[in-house]
């Protein structure tokens, strides 16, 4: 039977087609280029770069392999796709996504990249239980036979998060893979500055691999030069190095170039070639198998609501520096001028200055939530939700983490170099030099005593707050009122 399978711009991996057996000889392949899919959020340019010529890459090779392939432009995916027969596709997992959809003929297939099933995550995070990633990451573990020997995991422990907290060490310097842009990717960068001048973020440094082969070659060099000391500097950051030894592969495995199995399997191996120390292996393996399962399955099971949580009914507006970063906080300012450079910032960055300043802040997690999705290469709803609502602002009240993820100056600068130059003093707490996040730390203790002194984790730092003299604790709010939006 001859079968239309459309594919998103981000089911590029060959499993798509193998495992429901489709092929040249008899289906047919359809792409679209619908303006809703880059609009829906305010998309960064290199994102809806990226999307459009590993897409296009993807047909072309297709054609090339014998299959019948259409690419239709549109307004809409629903118009796109209105009226094709016997379509097939795969399972989105954006509800609003899901939702363009309802109204078309076509046959949803589960997504076979992910080693968790949609179907699964009911029974996985029970409604009524509270959540918590390692059990389940044990589970994967042994079911996936991961990192195993005879049923243990190897190094006698799951988890050597212990050992990947280092701070920054000083200066660090690992190789990096060039991608010079090709016709096509040059055709999709013409094309977004067109289409959408006005949208966030600069075009200028784009260097993501846009084929399934460079994809690949991007994944050996990372398991070749920076696995090993992957755990080492997981946790620091370093002005003018964006990238320092994290992968790079985020937007490579949510676009399928790369499956998230292959990722894992391939840093096994290296741990078994003695390539890279187990706890390396393990910290990043963790990523993979454990975090990038878990926020779907959060966001599966939470549903769209989730979106719009708001425990601490933060209501302050997203400040304009989130989008041009000039702002005289150096570890702000450093961070958003690379993700408007580059669509990229690691996890530590995203989680605690970004997120860690918007929550002390008080800034409305939904403009936090959309922000996030607007600006990374890699960012997509369903991985943005968990991060940012449950992980990085505690919105949800504690589904997703025991505690906000909070912190002070003195954090930032043990894990990083941005305060050598910085306008601000880390040291100083008060006053017009001081760092704002020690003000701002404090004040968001304050508001919050009430909430904070029930939490086991958090209930110290209220004690030392009332216990604070009141002289220096007037000083800290009036300091925290300077720099809130
Ligand atoms: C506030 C916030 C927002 C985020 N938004 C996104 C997003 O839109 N898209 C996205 O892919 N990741 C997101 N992450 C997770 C993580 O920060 C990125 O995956 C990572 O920084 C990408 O860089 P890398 O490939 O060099 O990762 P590495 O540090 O090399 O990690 C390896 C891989 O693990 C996976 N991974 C690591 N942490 C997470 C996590 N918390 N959730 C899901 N997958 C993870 C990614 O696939 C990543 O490529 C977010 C994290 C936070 C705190
Ligand atoms: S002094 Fe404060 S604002 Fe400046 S870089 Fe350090 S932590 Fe950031």
């Amino acid at each position: 039977m001859k079968r239309t399978l459309f594919l998103w711009s981000y089911q590029l991996h060959p499993d798509y087609l193998k495992v429901f057996q489709f092929n040249p000889a008899e289906d047919r392949l359809v792409y679209v280029n619908s303006t809703d899919q880059w609009t829906y959020y305010h998309f960064h340019k290199q994102r809806i770069v990226y999307h459009l010529s590993a897409y296009r890459h993807h047909f072309e090779t297709a054609k090339q392999n014998g299959w019948n392939v259409t690419w239709i432009d549109a307004s809409t995916l629903p118009e796109a796709l209105q009226g094709q027969d016997a379509l097939y596709g795969f399972e989105p997992t954006n509800f609003y996504e899901k939702a363009w959809l309802n109204n078309i003929s076509i046959n949803l297939l589960p997504d076979p990249t992910f080693f968790i099933l949609a179907s699964e995550w009911p029974t996985l995070l029970p409604p009524q239980k509270n959540w918590k990633l390692d059990p389940l990451y044990r589970q994967f573990r042994q079911r996936f036979n991961i990192l195993m020997e005879k049923g243990e995991p190897l190094g006698g422990q799951y988890s050597f998060d212990r050992e990947n907290r280092s701070g920054y060490k000083g200066d660090y310097l690992v190789p990096r893979l060039t991608f010079t842009p090709d016709t096509i990717t040059t055709h999709w960068s013409q094309w977004v500055l067109n289409h959408f001048p006005d949208h966030p973020g600069s075009l200028d440094a784009f260097n993501y691999p846009v084929t399934r082969d460079d994809a690949l070659t991007m994944l050996d060099h990372f398991v070749t030069y920076r696995l090993a000391t992957f755990g080492l500097v997981q946790d620091a950051m370093q002005q003018h190095d964006p990238w320092m030894s994290h992968s790079l592969l985020s937007a490579a495995i949510n676009l399928g170039l790369l499956s998230p199995r292959e990722v894992v399997l391939h840093a096994e191996t290296a741990f078994h070639k003695g390539l890279a120390p187990l706890s390396a292996v393990e910290g990043f393996i963790r990523q993979i198998l454990g975090w990038r399962e878990y926020v779907r399955g959060v966001y599966l099971q939470k549903g769209p609501r989730y979106l719009h949580l708001n425990y601490f009914q933060h209501e302050r507006p997203l400040p304009d520096f989130f989008y041009d970063g000039k702002t005289n906080m150096n570890c702000l300012s450093s961070t958003l001028q690379e993700t408007i450079h580059h669509g990229y910032n690691h996890h530590i960055q995203r989680l605690m200055v970004l997120s860690n300043y918007a929550n002390l802040a008080e800034i409305s997690p939904q403009d936090i939530n959309r922000w996030f999705n607007e600006m990374y290469i890699d960012s997509f709803e369903w991985i943005v939700a968990a991060n940012v609502i449950g992980m990085g602002l505690f919105a949800d009240g504690g589904m997703m983490s025991t505690k906000p993820y909070i912190a002070s100056g003195a954090y930032l600068h043990k894990m990083s170099n941005y305060c050598d130059q910085c306008d601000y003093q880390v040291t100083l707490k008060t006053g017009e030099k001081a760092c704002p996040f020690n003000s701002l730390y404090w004040q968001f203790i304050h508001e919050k005593k009430a909430t904070l002194q029930r939490n086991p984790r958090m209930s110290m730092m209220v004690k030392v707050w009332e216990k604070m003299d009141d002289t220096l604790k007037k000083e800290l709010l009036e300091t925290a009122l300077h720099h809130v939006h």
